[in-house]
């Protein structure tokens, strides 16, 4: 099959990355007889310097024409880049936030897995993660707080701020739409995660949540408010398959599973519309300390091709060998040197694409 590709390449480390996880989807492509039609977008620090702006309406036009637009990360060292002298609407990550907004990517999908590998990154007591956990947080990213009504106002002589939580139940409905339709492709389980015995807004998120539930009998819906799923996250995070919650909630908790992992340049990330469009990148940023080094480790570029794969292009077994080649490439002890522990290989970013490159062909 043929499908267009959107590449941002980015800043820092991203030109790397990318460059690394597409050698892995050319891997795919050769063996399962795809045409993957790339399209260099720019976004960001490396837009500012090309066109002035860190995003043109070309480029979001051209993003709109791709199946699915796979980005390294974006944005510069605050301290020391020209990028950071410019005002806040013309920065980096200015250019981010509208091409979210452009492309309505109102799903955010994080997961947080632990690779048996890994384990000793893990924060946890080994008794808690004896079998491992895998889990990915659904977070609503355009409503509640972050986007409701606020003012600071003086009365009486008393500074006050206000912020308001505001869902309505088309805006709920949608994201949950989506969290069950993952959970079809996993362990068929989703956690809706509110604060129903305080918030309005939890209640009719409750009420909603259930009324989708209805359409999906083979997938088993459970309640949780959110000091409780904090909780649970460190108690006991095999539990989880899919955790449904709202913006707020979901940006806490989200920092959280990924804390556990313990590995920041394994984890993933997908913003997903109501089509089957997706924006994929890593959950870290450009980590413009070790730009151009060869040193960054390009598994969360590589896996959140493989979510594309997954949730944009339809493509489950190809998504699947890509996530097996990591875990090989892990099992044969190699590592990049954020993730690196005695009696590994130290490999660079290249080698690491290479090598999962290679197992991609060989897996098949
Ligand atoms: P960061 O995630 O870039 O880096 C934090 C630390 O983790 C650094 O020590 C870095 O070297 C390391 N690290 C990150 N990714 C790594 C990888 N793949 N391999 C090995 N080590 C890795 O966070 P930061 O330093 O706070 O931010 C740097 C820039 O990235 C800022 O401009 C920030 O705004 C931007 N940022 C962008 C995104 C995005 O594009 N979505 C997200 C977060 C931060």
């Amino acid at each position: 099959m043929g499908f267009r590709i959107g590449l941002i390449h980015g800043d820092g480390i991203g030109p790397e990355i990318v460059t690394e996880a597409k050698k892995v989807l050319d891997a795919v492509s050769c063996v399962y007889g795809h045409t993957f039609d790339y399209t260099n977008l720019l976004l960001g620090g490396a837009s500012i310097d090309a066109c002035g702006v860190p995003l043109t309406d070309e480029t979001v036009a051209e993003a709109k024409s791709c199946d699915a637009v796979l980005m390294g990360s974006i944005g510069g060292d605050a301290k020391t880049s020209p990028w950071y002298q410019l005002p806040p609407e013309k920065r980096p990550e200015a250019g981010l936030l509208r091409i979210r907004k452009e492309l309505g990517l109102f799903a955010n999908l994080r997961p947080a897995y632990l690779y048996e590998e890994l384990k000793d990154a893990c924060p946890l007591k080994p008794e808690i993660i004896a079998d491992g956990f895998d889990l990915v947080i659904m977070r609503e990213l355009t409503g509640g707080l972050y986007f409701g009504e606020r003012k600071t106002v003086v009365e009486d002589g008393v500074r006050k701020a206000v912020d308001t939580l505001t869902y309505n139940e088309k805006e709920i409905r949608r994201i949950a739409v989506r969290a069950f339709d993952i959970a079809r492709k996993r362990r068929k389980k989703v956690t809706s995660v509110d604060k129903a015995n305080v918030l309005d807004s939890s209640r009719l998120w409750r009420a909603v949540v259930e009324e989708v539930a209805k359409d999906y009998p083979d997938v088993t819906l459970e309640h949780m408010l959110v000091d409780n799923c904090a909780m649970q996250l460190v108690r006991d995070p095999a539990q989880f398959d899919v955790i449904l919650t709202e913006n707020m909630f979901g940006d806490i908790l989200s920092d959280e599973a990924s804390m556990v992992t313990g590995s920041i340049g394994m984890l993933s990330s997908a913003s997903l519309n109501e089509t089957s469009f997706g924006l994929y990148e890593p959950s870290h940023g450009s980590a413009p300390d070790i730009a151009g080094k060869n040193l960054a480790n390009p598994i969360a570029t590589v896996l959140s091709a493989a979510m594309m794969l997954r949730y944009s292009l339809n493509l489950d077994a190809e998504a699947d060998a890509v996530e097996q080649a990591v875990k090989r490439v892990l099992e044969k002890g190699y590592r990049t040197v954020d993730i690196m522990s005695e009696g590994c290989t130290q490999v660079s970013t290249t080698q690491m694409g290479d090598l999962l490159a290679e197992e991609v062909k060989a897996g098949h």
